[in-house]
This record gives C-alpha cells, structure tokens and sequence, in this order.
C-alpha cells in the first residue's frame, strides 16, 4: 500500500482544498510525535509538553491524539487494557491522554482532538454510502487519507490554532498506523519545509551487566518511519538515566538527525517535571530553528514554582481507594492526577493505598480500612465487587471518615444509607439487580429503550446548582458549576424526601430541578458524593476545589486522631 520504491505522488494529483493551509498566509504548523521500539514510552507526556512549552511562548496551540485502533471511541474500550476513558466537556470519550492534554494545557478539548481509525472509516463509508464518490473506487489513498487529513487540520481551523500538535498513538511499524503515517507524510510533502516537523520518541535500553545504552531498536525504528517517507526531524531518547554524548552523536549519525536535536527523556517521579527537562535539553530550541518560529522564550515561573511546591510537600495523608480496577496503574489516572494537583496546592504527599473492593467483605471494612486518613470510592459499572464498596461507605460514615463518592461512589453512598439508615434492606440500583423491589438508583424513563452500548450514557458537561450552606458550596465558593458526566443511572427521585428526612442531604440538583448531582450527609465531618467526575476537571496549575477540601479534611482528621488527647 504505501511503497517508498516509488517516487511520491506529486502534490497536483490531489484537489486543492486537501491541501492544507496555505503558505504565506497565517501561522499554521504542524508538529507530529510519532513512537518506536515499544508503547507505553510517555508519548502522551512529550506532546502535552511540547504544547505547554509553545503555549507559554505564546502561541495558540492545539493538541490532538490519533488512536489507531477500529473503536469509533473509546467507550467501549477495556480499562484493564487502554486506561481510564477520559470524558469532554462536549462528550466524546477518548483516550486517557486527552485528559494529559487538559492537564498540562489548562484547557477543554473539544471531540475532534481525539481521532481513531473507526471513525475515519465511519465518515468515509457514510459519505460512500450517500453517493458522494457515484462511480469512483473509493480506496484508502486518497479518499481515507484525505479524511485523515481533514481531521487532523479540522481541530486547529476551529479554533484559530497557529500550531497542531498531533500525537500519533502505538508504534511505528503498526498496520494500523499505515493510513496515518501515509496522511502525515503526504502534509509533509504538501506544506513548506518549515510548516511541519517530526518528533520521534524512541526507548535506549540499557544492557544490565554492562549498564550500556543500546542504539539499535531506535536506528531500527528510525529506518522504518523512513521507509514511510518520514524523516524525524527530532528524536526523544526514553533512557533510564543521563543519555552520553557519543550516544547522542550515533543516533545522530544513523538516523540522520542534527546532534543537538536528540533529547533525553529521562525517567522522573512527576511528570509535570518534564517540560522543564524537555526544554532544557533544548527540545523547543530545536523545534524553533526547524519551523521558523521567532517567539520570546517561554514564560514558565508559575509551571515552575508548581513543579517545586509538588516536590517539597511536607504534610502526608493516606486515602484508600476501594475500586475495581485496582491493580492497573491508569485505570483511575485522572483521580491519581487530582491528588497530585491538590496535593502540589495544599502541600501534601497524598498517598494512595489501592484496596480492590471484593476483597472486602461484609462487615470487614475495618480490616482494610482502619488506618487511612479518608476514603475515595471511585466509578465503574457492573455488579462485581458492589457489596464491597456499600460496605467501605458503611464504614466511613460511622467511623467519621471523610468519604468521597464519585459516580458509581455516589450510587454506593445512596445505597448503602437505603439499607443501613433508612432500613430499606432490598435496596440497590436496577444496574445490579433489575428486579429489586426498591431502585434507589435507577434508569432514567428516556434511557430505559437503549440498548447500544457505545455512546448512549449521559456524557459530557452538565450545569448544577448547589444549595447554599453546603460543605460542596463552601469547597467551590459559588452557586453554579459545570460538571462531566459518564454514567446511565440515577437517584431515584422517588426517594428523594425520605433520605433527607434521615439527614442525607440533595446539596447539588440540576437547573430544572429533576437530577441529583450531589449528596452529603449532616453531622458528618466530611462526607461528599457526586454524580459527575470532578477528576476530569483537575489541572496541574488549577486543582480541583473538591479533591482540594476531601485532603484538607484528611488532614484535619490525621492531626486530630494523632493529637496527645
Ligand atoms: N455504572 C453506573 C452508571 O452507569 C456508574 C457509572 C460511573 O461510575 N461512571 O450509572
């Protein structure tokens, strides 16, 4: 399909408006990351670093994730394989690096940052199947590869970006790559020289006896993203340490990228750390030179002051989190990022002790729980490990341990004080048993048709108000918020008066007044559930004001329960 042998197609064979921007016009550039030698190498963290850092020179920037894979979302992906699914505000579920973007960036994406295979394919055959291509052969060069194209620019035109900055996932030498290497290397050909530039993030092992780097793999993977068409303009070296000149002289050499356009990418304790050494190591200087770029340098003082609160935290609380995916690092990566980010703000080490929740047993909550400063009952679906989870809020509310619910947490929190406080023994949501005589939490009337499960959950950003007085209220200081959503069940509002007669409060509901967003229970110390997913939210340079309040009250509960009395 695509064959380096022949000659490239001349830009002429394809239509004018495919061609992207136009030279001599506004700023428009494009930087491509691509990844060799493995996955998983913190490609996610190069791209939103090289973004912040332009942004900071003041450049309007736009970030983008191609996901090769068939999926038309993420939706449907497993969190055991790919990660948490990351929310928009506008409801399109991608990728966790997404929500990396927002993170480092300080901004909302919108869907058309996150682009997969499925639905390139999916505008194509729709088009197709209107007649928009009567009597030709529709085939992947050019009609998939002119929709990549469109894809890929269609973000930084919304927006008035001046530099895309387009992260394409998995490994080069992927056959799920091809269309998108192909789409990439055809702007290539089609802008001007200092319109595009490619990054390639590449891993050097290191031999265990020897404690040598070894250059093969990244010269392997080199030459393949040449047989492509893809020259790397620059390459990021993963390594375990300090990377040495004369290993950076024969990458160079191989891979015929200028010496001081090979960057080491160390391995570090807090990613946020990273567009400091990325730039330091000369990363943006490199990018300016190859694109022309005339900015002042970036304006980084607040990132790194930030960077040096994270690293100093004196203070230390433990929160247990009792969830499903426990064992895989970036099922609940959002929430771990959070408590970095307040963490960083309120000077604090938050440390997280991840307790699956079958283990826990009815009754048991104070075998695992005894020693955590607060407890988080993160989102999910499905019925496992359910009694697990009513059972660690059972036990932080009698125990007085700030709680924390968020989604699924919040339907455990509902459901626990059904059975325990208001003595409604069958209680549960019809998520988990269809036929129980008292849903608490339930199918709202226009989802109960659905059965697609891709796309068909409430998602995306909702307004809610919160009743004044509330700790909620006090935590965000105002009335209104906006919140992301990922979820098809509900608080029953049938139920509504008969959990605030027994003190559990509604303390945030939406405008029209018909949704619970948010419970807390009176007399608690801290004890907030919410329907939405404030961790989607959380940035490093501005922390999410909940996940802020939950550490500041695990606080107080350590240095109350440690204190001589
Ligand atoms: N499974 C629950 C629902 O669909 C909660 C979802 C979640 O926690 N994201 O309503």
């Amino acid at each position: 399909m695509i064959n380096r042998a022949l000659p490239s197609p001349p830009s002429v064979r394809y239509p004018v408006e495919n061609r992207i921007g136009k030279r001599g016009t506004a700023l428009r550039k494009f930087i491509f990351v691509t990844g060799g030698v493995i996955s998983g190498l913190g490609k996610g963290v190069v791209t939103a670093s090289i973004g912040l850092l332009l942004k900071l020179q003041g450049y309007r920037v736009s970030l983008q994730k191609i996901d090769p894979y068939v999926n038309v979302d993420a939706g449907t992906m497993n969190p055991y394989e790919h990660g948490e699914v990351f929310v928009t505000a506008d409801g399109k579920e991608t990728d966790l690096d997404i929500g990396r973007y927002e993170r480092f960036l300080n901004e909302s994406l919108s869907a058309s940052h996150y682009l997969t295979t499925g639905q390139v394919y999916w505008n194509v055959i729709r088009k197709e199947r209107s007649g928009a291509f009567l009597g030709r052969t529709v085939q992947v060069i050019p009609h998939i590869t002119d929709e990549i194209k469109r894809l890929i620019r269609l973000p930084v035109e919304e927006n008035g970006g001046e530099i895309g900055v387009i992260e394409v996932g998995g490994t080069v030498g992927d056959i799920e790559s091809l269309p998108f290497l192909e789409a990439i290397r055809q702007m290539k050909d089609e802008l001007a020289p200092s319109e595009t530039f490619f990054v390639h993030v590449t891993l050097l092992p290191r031999l265990h006896d020897s404690g040598e780097i070894k250059t093969k793999p990244t010269q392997h993977s080199v030459k393949e993203l040449r047989a492509i068409g893809i020259q790397p303009d620059a390459i990021v070296a993963r390594t375990g340490g300090a990377l040495p000149e004369s290993v950076k002289r024969k990458i160079s050499l191989f891979c015929e990228v200028p010496e001081k356009n090979v960057i080491e990418d160390p391995e570090l304790p807090l990613i946020y750390r990273v567009p400091l050494v990325l730039y330091e190591g000369g990363l943006l200087d490199s990018i300016a030179a190859g694109m022309q770029l005339e900015g002042s340098p970036p304006k980084l003082a607040p990132w790194r002051e930030r960077v040096e609160a994270a690293e100093k935290r004196t203070g230390r609380v433990r929160v247990g989190i009792v969830g499903k995916y426990v064992k895989v690092r970036d099922s609940y990566i959002s929430i771990r990022e959070a408590f970095v980010h307040a963490g960083a703000a309120e000077g604090l080490d938050v440390d997280l002790e991840w307790i699956p929740s079958e283990a826990i047993a009815s009754g048991g909550g104070e075998a695992y729980l005894s020693g955590i400063d607060g407890l988080l009952v993160p989102g999910g679906f499905g019925e496992r490990g359910i009694e697990g989870k009513v059972e660690a809020v059972r036990f932080a509310r009698e125990e007085g341990i700030p709680f924390f619910g968020i989604c699924l947490g919040l339907q455990c929190a509902v459901i626990e004080f059904a059975r325990n406080v208001l003595g409604i023994a069958g209680a549960n949501s019809s998520e988990f048993d269809p036929e129980t005589p008292d849903p608490v939490i339930a199918l709202l009337p226009e989802q109960r048709g659905v059965t697609d499960k891709g796309g068909t959950m409430r998602l995306g950003s909702y307004p809610a108000l919160l009743k004044e007085g509330s700790v909620i209220r006090s935590c965000y200081g105002k009335e209104g918020i906006e919140e992301r959503h990922r979820h098809r069940y509900e608080f029953n509002p049938a139920y509504r008066e008969r959990f605030e007669a027994k003190g559990m409060r509604m303390s945030g509901i939406s405008p029209d007044g018909a949704l619970v967003e948010s419970v807390e229970l009176e007399g608690h110390p801290w004890f907030v559930a919410v329907q939405f997913h404030p961790e989607f939210t959380s940035r490093f340079l501005d922390p999410h004001p909940l996940f802020r309040g939950f550490i500041r009250a695990c606080q107080d509960r350590r240095s109350s329960s440690s204190s001589p009395c």
